[in-house]
Parts: C-alpha cells; structure tokens; sequence
C-alpha cells in the first residue's frame, strides 16, 4: 500500500479538508446535488465545514456500491475478512489522536475524558471483532443417520446503519466491525451534527478495505436515513437513535420484512443502599451519569434512588465532586466537561430545567463554573444540575432529557428502590451499590434492564452484550452474539447420504 494517509491533528483543517464529502465505492464524492449544510463548533457556535447533503440518489449511489463489493466481500474467508478488519484496527489506532481532536471539535466533548477515550475503543471494536471471523461457524445436527445436517451462517448482503452524534465513531464502530466481518457490505448515514470524525475513520478504514464495503453519507434524517431504510437492495439496519424515529424506522423495516437492530432511549436507574461506599458510589455516580459526556448519553444514571440514612450525605458529595469539575474548550486539556451538541437539544434541557424550577418543593443544585472568556461565550454550555425532592410524576425524573441533569429521590425498603427503578418505559441500563451480596444477586436479577451493574458504572464497551429491553430497544451489541444473530442469516443445510 503507497501514500497512507498522515494524522493530522489540527482538527480545523481536517473538518475543512473533508467538507462536502461522501465516501461512496472508495472515492470521496459530492452529493448528486451539489449541496451541503454547515456544521458547527458547538463550544463557539461558529461553522468548521459543510457535510454533504445526501439525499435519495447519493443513497442509490452507495447502496449500488455497496452491492457490487459485497459478493467478493462475502467470498473471502471469515478469518481474512477478520484480518482485514483488524489491519483497519491498527491505522485507526496511529490515527486515535486526530480522530479524537476531531471528535471533540463537532460534538463539544472534552478531548481528555471522552473524545480521546472514544477514539481508542473505535479501534479496540475493530480489535475485537477482527478475531472473531472463524466463530462464523454453525452446527451439525444430529437428525438423522442418512443425513448429514449442518448449518451456516450466511451474510445478509448490504446493511444500512444510522448512528447518533453523541458517541458517533464508536457507537458506528459497534454497528460495523461485526457487519463487516460478517461478510457483508455496509452503507452508514452519520448524524447531521457530527459527520467528519466518522467520515475520517472511513476513509481511513479504506485504504484496507476494498472499494465499496464501507460506504458513507451524510444528510439529514427523512432525507438521507428514511431512503436508506426505504431502498429495497438493504437487507437489515442497526440503528441508534431516538424512540420516535425508532419507531419510524421499524415501521418501514416491517413493510419490507427486514431485520433491525434498535438502540434506543434510556432512564437508567442507580440505587444506592444504605450499606454501600459511599465514595465509591458518589464517584460511580459521576461516570454513571456521564457527566463528562454533558450527560449526553442513552445510559446516563439520571434517576438515583439513594436509602435515606445516606441521601444527604450522597447528595453533598455528589455536588462537591461535580463542583470540582471543569467546563470549558473541548479541546483543552484541563476540560472535563464540554458543551451541549446543538441549539436544539440546549433548549431542550432549558425546557427540562425551566419545569423543575415551576415544580413546587423541588430542588435544583447547580454545580461547576459557567467557562470564563469571550471566545466561549456563544457555546452550548449548561451546569450540571442535581435535583431532589422531585416529584415521582416529574417529567425530570421519567423522561430522558439527555442532558446533564440527575435527580436523585430518596427510599426507605429495598422493595420501593425495586418497584421505583423498574417503573419506566425504559430498560436500558441500570446499577445497584452495596455490600451486601444477596442484596446485589436480588437486584441483579429483578431489574429490568439490558445492561446491569454493581458497584460500577462503566460504559458500554466492545465484548460486553448491550442493548434495551422495553422502549429501549430490540436486539444487542458489542458482542459475539451481536454478530451472529443480528448481522448473518442462517441456513440449514440437509444432505442426503444415501
Ligand atoms: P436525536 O434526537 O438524538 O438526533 P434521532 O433519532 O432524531 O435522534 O437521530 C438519530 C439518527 O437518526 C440521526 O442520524 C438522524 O439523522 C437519523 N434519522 C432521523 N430521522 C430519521 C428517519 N425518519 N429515518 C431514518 N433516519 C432518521
């Protein structure tokens, strides 16, 4: 391979360079149409580029080039495919720091505790399902003595998936290292708040990977997202997103009689028990409630319920440990917490925050500094807030804001801590602290959730099995599982002996 691509790390340039792109059957292209809209720095406000505006003929470009690799794709063997994939692994690992810049740059998380740890679980998913090719396998089946019964696992052919911008290169990641070991070819619609780090990684990723397997559009949602789940060449899409265009999608997805993945909302809870460390727990409540992340995240830990003989104390040291954090420049190493993505998405956790403020008894702890500066003044920053005495019917403590905002309720018996915590639409992810063992068995069990914990709070990461239960989704990622059932077909094949 000749004149590999170099890092480069002024996130500024790289925005710029990539402008107006798609990446469709190895070549970096325009829209059909010409167009673009602007992306911007949501730490300034101000425009860093212009993403391609894709529309129905660039998703017909991509899914035809798509279509075209597969079949060779598929004709590799799994183990080849898996190295292939794990080669893309490697550069994306020399490339982790421009593409955590990046990152930081169109979605306003701080470079230090989220956009360069993004960057490196992107590659260790490539790491992870790069070896996984030879457990393609399927099973003999013992049927009958003059038969010989085997099953296999078959690609589905061209897979569409349409990621989010919080965490947009790993969570694509998820979504497209097992769908590609898998054998099949993959056509991606980015989030129109946070194209270039993804488009980065796929032009990365083609330098290894033939023309066409890994294709790339950006647009808009109904413009861009519904043609691709609409096109009938799409045999299956993983999707990451909101319940309502989850829905939207399904529904599409049933007309053509397609499997998909949903990722969906979540309002994970965390129960603290009057026996747990507290330290512990007040530290597991800041990664938990992804603070780092402006608690922009599907698992965010925004419902606490703490035992009351701890609940003061829980909630001063909460306050206390998110005082001490950071806000500013993504980019700035001595940020911990960035700025909100979008104008749309601030006035929505205004809307949240202006509810709990009318709400009578409620109480809402503003913590950190506002960032000082001129240059940052125009930036989608918002205070963490922790809330008590919150009403059981608030929509701050039911709803996902998607923002950093917690509430934090008080209970007396386990048995209320179990009933409050499973009374959601959601099922995503939930977490017990304690230290006592039958009690975390008990809650590990009886909450209703994909992704539960003790005495932890970490984030989703490639081996371990996610996704929802209830509204918050159909199917599970990040795991083996996650690549045979959701990214193959499976075939049984009879052979008559006699
Ligand atoms: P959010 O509110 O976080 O932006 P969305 O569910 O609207 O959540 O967006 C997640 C992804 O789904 C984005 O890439 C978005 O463009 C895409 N999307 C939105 N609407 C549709 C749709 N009707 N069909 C397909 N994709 C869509």
């Amino acid at each position: 391979m000749t004149d590999r691509l170099s890092p480069t790390l002024d996130p500024f340039q790289l925005a710029e360079e990539l402008s107006g792109k798609h990446l469709i059957g190895g070549n970096l292209v325009l829209s059909a149409s010409g167009r673009t809209f602007d992306v911007t720095n949501p730490a300034t406000g101000k425009v860093i580029g212009q993403a391609a505006y894709g529309e129905a003929a660039d998703v017909d470009a991509a899914v035809a080039a798509a279509k075209a690799a597969q079949a060779e794709w598929a004709g590799l063997s799994a183990r080849q495919r898996g190295k292939l994939v794990a080669e893309c692994a490697t550069l994306l690992t020399q490339h982790a720091e421009e593409l955590g810049r990046l990152v930081a740059l169109e979605t306003g998380k701080a470079l230090r505790t989220e956009s360069r740890v993004e960057a490196g679980v992107l590659a260790d998913a490539f790491v992870f399902y790069g070896g996984l090719g030879s457990e393609l396998k399927g099973e003999s089946v013992p049927h009958s003595p003059d038969m010989m019964t085997v099953t296999l696992r078959e690609p589905i052919g061209v897979v569409g998936a349409i990621i989010p911008w919080n965490v947009p290169m790993m969570l694509m990641a998820l979504k497209i290292a097992p769908a590609l070991v898998a054998g099949n070819a993959v056509v991606v619609k980015t989030a129109e708040e946070a194209p270039f780090a993804c488009l980065r990684t796929c032009q990365i990723m083609n330098q290894v990977l033939p023309p066409g397997v890994f294709n790339i559009l950006s647009g808009y949602g109904p413009e861009c997202g519904a043609p691709l789940v609409a096109h009938p060449d799409v045999g299956k899409i993983t999707f990451t997103g909101s319940v309502e265009t989850g829905r939207i999608i399904y529904q599409t997805a049933a007309h053509k009689l397609i499997p998909v993945t949903l990722e969906l909302g979540g309002k994970s809870p965390m129960i603290v028990m009057g026996d747990a460390d507290l330290d512990r727990a007040v530290a597991g409540a800041v990664a938990g409630m992804r603070f780092t992340r402006q608690g922009q995240s599907c698992t965010a830990a925004s419902r606490m319920y703490v035992h009351e003989d701890v609940h003061d104390a829980f909630v001063e040291r909460l306050k206390a440990k998110v005082d001490a954090m950071t806000i500013g420049d993504p980019l700035d190493e001595a940020t911990d917490i960035g700025a909100i993505i979008s104008p749309q998405q601030f006035e929505r956790v205004q809307g949240y925050l202006r509810i709990g403020q009318e709400t009578p008894g409620m109480k809402m702890l503003r913590c950190a500094s506002m960032p000082a500066g001129t240059e940052l003044a125009d930036g989608l920053f918002v205070q963490p807030v922790i809330c008590t005495d919150v009403p059981a019917d608030s929509p701050l403590g039911r709803e996902e804001i998607f923002g950093p905002v917690t509430c934090v309720f008080k209970f007396r018996e386990f048995e209320d801590a179990m009933a409050a915590a499973n009374d959601s639409e959601y099922g995503l992810a939930a977490s017990i602290w304690t230290r006592d063992l039958s009690t975390a068995m008990q809650a590990g069990k009886r909450l209703e959730a994909g992704f539960v914990q003790v005495n932890q709070n970490i984030v989703v990461l490639p081996g371990l099995s996610y996704g929802g239960t209830k509204h918050s989704g159909i199917g599970r990622e990040a795991s083996l599982e996650a690549m045979l059932d959701h990214f193959t077909h499976k075939k049984t094949l009879i052979i008559n002996m006699t």
